[in-house]
């Protein structure tokens, strides 16, 4: 996700009077807020057409956010501003992202300042998630992982590609794998993406015995965006997977042309790259 090429729609200090507070009389009596919301979208082909139906209606954004911020109540605007920008982005599907700033002009600290606010901003990513296992039923695995992932609050599924069969890699004793690739949109940053990976992992009966050992599934996140993760838990893009023909050959069929943000390579060169050196 990223700035270029996004248009912004914008919705200035809309006022609505909700209960969002930690003081219980904040609860009881109300206070006013307002919200102002950056929604950035292609506005293009709307543009072009004149056609209210191509772009989103500011109308009903601003209407979402009235009926939420009055539906709902919060202790802290930091919970309301973010629960609320996911509403937001799950329900208006061609919003790439929200930049929402709630301001509570009349904050109860007995001084005089003029508001307090917060602001953030959240969004759709891209992320390629390798699909594996080699252990038990492998086809229903793989699968049923699709399937966890189709329900996970915060991820569409885009895109899955052929699930081929493969030998193992590392340790060779173990059974053939089946491997399959899955382009997803989220906006679930890449530390809770990987969480709900695990989670599904888990409910798969997958047991860590063994480092490349048999298992009932596998789910590595491959790419994020172009971002470069370099922590103990979680690198991306993945570490090795310029060097699994497993992972490329499936990424190839989604996304030939994306390119590695280290290796500068496309994932059309780098499977052409291993494929002759396997000649
Ligand atoms: P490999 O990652 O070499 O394919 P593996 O998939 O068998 O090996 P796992 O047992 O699934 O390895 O994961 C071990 C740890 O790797 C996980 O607990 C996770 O924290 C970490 N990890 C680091 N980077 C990634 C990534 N990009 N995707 C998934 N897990 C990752
Ligand atoms: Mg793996
Ligand atoms: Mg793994």
């Amino acid at each position: 996700m990223d700035d270029r090429g996004w248009d912004k729609i914008q919705i200035k200090n809309l006022e609505v009077f909700a209960r969002h507070g930690v003081l219980p009389e904040e609860n009881r009596l109300g206070q006013k807020f307002q919200v102002n919301a950056t929604l950035y979208l292609s506005t293009r082909e709307a543009g072009l057409k004149d056609d209210l139906k191509k772009t989103i209606h500011y109308g009903e954004v601003s209407r979402f956010i009235t009926n939420y911020m009055t539906g709902h109540t919060f202790r802290l605007i930091e919970a309301a501003a973010e629960q609320m920008a996911r509403a937001i982005l799950l329900e208006f599907p061609a919003m790439e992202k929200i930049r929402l700033e709630i301001v509570k002009p009349w904050a109860p600290i007995a001084l005089p300042l003029e508001a307090v606010s917060v602001e953030i901003e959240r969004g759709w990513h891209r992320a390629y998630v390798a699909i594996g296992s080699n252990l038990g039923e492998r086809q229903q695995l793989i699968e049923q992982g699709i399937e966890a992932l189709k329900r996970l609050e915060g991820c569409r599924v885009e895109s899955v590609s052929q699930i081929i069969a493969t030998e193992p890699y590392g340790v060779t004793d173990q059974p053939d794998f089946l491997n399959g690739m899955i382009a997803l949109r989220t906006f679930l940053p890449p530390l809770e993406l990987l969480d709900s990976l695990q989670e599904i992992e888990q409910a798969a009966g997958r047991q860590r015995l063994v480092r490349w050992g048999p298992r009932t599934l596998d789910l590595d996140l491959i790419f994020y965006d172009h971002a470069v993760i370099d922590m103990e838990q979680l690198q991306v893009p993945h570490p090795d997977m310029q060097n699994r023909e497993f992972v490329l050959k499936p990424l190839a069929e989604l996304a030939p042309y994306y390119r590695h943000p280290i290796l500068q390579k496309t994932v059309k060169e780098m499977l052409d790259a291993i494929s002759t050196k396997c000649r």
